[in-house]
């Protein structure tokens, strides 16, 4: 039951940033893992690049950095090319995943000498557990309860120094006490066409396919400008050119895939556009308050806020106003819709 859901959830949604299946497998291979490698985002690269080399030289450990960004943007990625620029080893857990103050307190305690510890959806850890972080991350010390009752004593137990690098989609949800802890704080952005172009032709390399240059920009377009949503696409665009052609991915064989895969010329999918037209049409361009929309569209108020809107916005197609969302003349425009709400919004 649950496999078929996921299924059915990964045929929906080719440009989902969120990690489906098939990602995992053929991710390892895919993944830069140099900062050499690593495409884009070049201010947090080069800063990166100068604290790691300062904390070398001084033989310390990294400070503790905080990746913030859309899903799909690279930030697992960027936990591993920091780990090994720094030559340590890297833990990696999300905060979901500890439910208990005694399982990160473990995971803590194993550390061996500079490693890093990477924890992903660092928002969502809970608040007692994340209590635990405060005192390892200032002072590398862990404050433990032993024992219950009139017999309980606390003890202190020192740590090696360690880099805590956590990965959240929302800084916004991120408790300040939490954030401020943070020495070195990274927010990555969506790509341009040309980094996505890059790193497709890279994959396709590494995959050995048959890309034409033409095909490969075409893809780049449209990959909502995120790595794993260019990768993914590069494979089902694979897929419908060993099946239906020749093998080699030109540029009729992307634009028939995608139009196959309902990605449209701007890389939005069903939802995306489902989201606009909600707006656009049953609430007469807005605006409306995101619960609202998360129960007319039936998706979490979290996912539109987090996967769902951040491109939206960037592309102009949609705005956050204080009495709710907007959709904007552009997306009435792509959307084919006459400008119903502009008088209402400009
Ligand atoms: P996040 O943790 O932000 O959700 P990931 O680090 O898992 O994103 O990245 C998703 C995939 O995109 C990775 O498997 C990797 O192959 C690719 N990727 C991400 N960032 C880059 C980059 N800067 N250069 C090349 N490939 C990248």
């Amino acid at each position: 039951m649950d496999d078929r859901v996921r299924r059915k959830d990964s045929e929906d949604r080719e440009v989902t940033p969120l990690t489906l299946e098939d990602d995992d497998a053929l991710s390892p291979r895919l993944r830069p893992r140099t900062l050499a490698e690593y495409v884009g985002q070049e201010r947090s690269k080069a800063n990166l690049r100068v604290f790691i080399d300062a904390a070398r030289q001084r033989g310390e450990a990294l400070d503790h950095l905080l990746l913030a960004g859309p899903p799909g943007l690279g930030k697992t990625t960027l936990a591993h090319v920091v780990a090994r620029e720094m030559g340590v080893q890297i833990r990696t857990t999300s905060g979901p995943m500890i439910e208990r103050s005694g399982d990160l307190a473990a995971l803590l305690a194993n550390l061996e000498p500079g490693d890093v510890l990477f924890i992903d959806e660092i928002h969502r850890l809970p608040r007692p557990v994340e209590e635990v972080l405060y005192p390892a991350m200032e002072d590398r010390k862990l404050d433990l309860i032993l024992g219950q009752g009139p017999t309980a004593r606390s003890v202190q137990v020192a740590l090696h120094p360690f880099t805590l690098i956590g990965a959240t989609t929302r800084t916004g949800l991120l408790s300040s006490p939490l954030r401020s802890r943070f020495g070195i704080h990274l927010v990555l952005d969506y790509y341009r066409a040309d980094e996505l172009l890059a790193i497709i032709e890279r994959s396709a390399r590494l995959m050995d396919l048959d890309l034409s240059g033409t095909g490969a920009v075409e893809l780049s377009r449209r990959s909502r400008g995120t790595p794993r949503i260019a990768n993914r696409l590069l494979r089902r665009v694979r897929d419908f050119a060993q099946v239906e052609g020749d093998g080699t991915i030109t540029l009729p064989v992307t634009r028939s895939a995608l139009e196959r895969l309902g990605v449209d010329d701007l890389g939005l999918d069903g939802m995306d556009r489902r989201i606009l037209r909600t707006i656009a049409v049953k609430f007469a361009g807005g605006p409306v308050g995101v619960e609202t929309m998360a129960a007319a569209i039936g998706e979490e108020k979290d996912t539109l806020e987090e996967v769902y809107e951040p491109f939206l916005i960037r592309e102009g197609l949609l705005q956050r106003t204080p009495r709710g969302r907007v959709t904007t003349p552009t997306a009435h425009q792509h959307l084919d819709l006459p400008d119903l709400g502009q008088g209402k919004m400009f």
